[in-house]
């Protein structure tokens, strides 16, 4: 991997450049062993529907429990798992969590589609579709209960390569969200050739909608935007009621964010719902 780290988060450990490196060493063999003994947890918030405040879908957050620096958010490590070249490892952790998590909560009478976020370099990662497909049948798990939240960066590298992964995932009943939507450098027209059921705008439109019309009109014109090709559109970042009254009287699907729930772990999550008395069906597929 590369001597140099280029994620913020890195340097929360480090002392001054000297130590950046010997830091860094020892944090890519501390990820090795963590990888192979639970250390990374998910943490789940909620995707709430709109208007009726039902929950079907949630978000897994990894989140490293490092066992002297205490829990560790993706900032501080996801760049040097990229440099280390253990995205492929991670990704894999995160999904037997997440299925299996899922698989509790479907025995538990819980309908929830879990979304799991892929890294840009997944790109290459050509057999996780199969793997995938795999992991699914050995739970027993229907189709619907997984999405993959991807970037624009993910479609940007090889049009032709994505499309293939994403058909393949797509086949196995996976849904496919477009994350941080509107913060990407590619033209929008992938959204006419690939197979996406969901565009996720970025919480950087969301958050200030409240008090800023060029944001709000933003998010208003996204929704229609998704609407009209016959995808789900979702708000992140939303740290208001005020937002998320809004979102409402714009037609958003559905709305996640702070003011509703953080991500927590999956325990948590259960008292939420059960707070809420919601337990819901899981999420269609897009129809295109
Ligand atoms: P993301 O997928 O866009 O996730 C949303 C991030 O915003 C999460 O940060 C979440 O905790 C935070 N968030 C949620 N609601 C609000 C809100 O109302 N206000 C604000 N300010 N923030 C909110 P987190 O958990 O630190 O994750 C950061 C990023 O790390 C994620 O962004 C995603 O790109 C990446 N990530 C997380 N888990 C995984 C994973 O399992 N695999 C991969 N490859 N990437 C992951
Ligand atoms: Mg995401
Ligand atoms: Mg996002
Ligand atoms: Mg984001």
């Amino acid at each position: 991997y590369k001597a140099k780290a280029s994620g913020d988060g890195f340097h929360a450990y480090g002392g001054g450049d000297d130590t950046d490196f010997t830091t860094q060493l020892r944090t890519v063999d501390e990820l090795r062993a963590a990888l192979t003994s639970g250390q990374f947890v998910l943490h789940y918030q909620p995707k709430i529907n709109l208007p009726a405040g039902d929950v079907h879908d949630v978000e897994a957050l990894v989140r490293w429990n490092h066992p002297t620096r205490g829990l560790l958010y993706p900032d501080a490590f996801l760049t040097l798992v990229e440099e280390a070249g253990l995205m492929r490892a991670l990704t894999r952790v995160v999904l037997h969590i997440a299925l299996d998590q899922a698989a509790v909560w479907l025995a538990e009478g819980r309908n929830l589609t879990v979304a799991v976020n892929l890294s840009a370099s997944s790109m290459i990662d050509t057999d996780l579709p199969d793997e995938v497909a795999a992991m699914l049948t050995a739970r027993h798990l229907p189709p619907g209960v997984l999405k993959f939240e991807i970037t624009e960066e993910f479609l940007m590298a090889d049009r032709d390569r994505a499309r293939d992964i994403l058909t393949r995932l797509r086949l196995h009943g996976v849904q496919i969200s477009i994350d941080d939507f509107g913060t990407g450098y590619s033209s929008l027209s992938y959204l006419r050739d690939l197979p996406i059921d969901e565009l996720k705008l970025d919480r950087s439109f969301v958050t200030p909608m409240v008090d800023d019309a060029r944001a709000a009109a933003l998010v208003a014109s996204t929704i229609g935007l998704a609407h009209s090709l016959g995808m789900r559109m979702v708000a992140e970042g939303v740290e208001s009621a005020g937002a998320y009254d809004e979102l409402v009287s714009l037609g958003c699907d559905q709305a996640q964010g702070y003011h509703m729930s953080r991500p927590v772990p999956a325990d948590e999550l259960n008292v939420w719902l059960n707070a809420r008395g919601s337990i819901g069906e899981l999420t269609a597929p897009a129809r295109f």
